[in-house]
């Protein structure tokens, strides 16, 4: 019976599952937090709920998977700044090294501390110039 009720219908994928996270985070801090900010929260989860529910059963399976694929595209964008943040704190961390911009193309150069002035050439674009390491 429910298998028929299935049949031709979306059901789930990436962004439903993103939804239905988000609607039970919603969930989780409407009941953290009292008066308005619980009422948005309440509110997001309903939204995100009525969302997914749109989505797993939707017959236009076309446009629910075109839906998905920009979802994934912007989540990879995510992910990237995400491991961008995290790249910055590791060379935070990193005493052994120092980084400098390339002054003509941008390019990232990691060189050894402690050396005193060194002359860096770009690997990319065969630039010099002076750093201080
Ligand atoms: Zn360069």
């Amino acid at each position: 019976m429910f298998r028929n009720f299935m049949m031709g219908r979306y059901g789930n994928d990436h962004l439903n599952m993103a939804l239905m996270i988000a609607s039970l985070a919603c969930g989780l801090l409407s009941m953290m937090f009292a008066g308005i900010t619980d009422l948005i929260f309440a509110l997001l989860q309903f939204v995100f709920l009525c969302f997914w529910l749109l989505r797993a059963f939707s017959r236009n399976i076309q446009k629910r998977q075109k839906e998905n694929m920009s979802f994934l595209r912007v989540w990879s964008k995510v992910k990237k700044s995400f491991s961008g943040v995290s790249g910055f704190f590791n060379r935070l961390k990193d005493r052994e090294h120092r980084y400098f911009k390339c002054p003509s193309c941008r390019s990232r150069l990691r060189v050894p501390k402690g050396r005193g002035n060194i002359m860096i050439t770009c690997p990319k674009c065969k630039t010099k110039f002076d750093k201080k390491s």
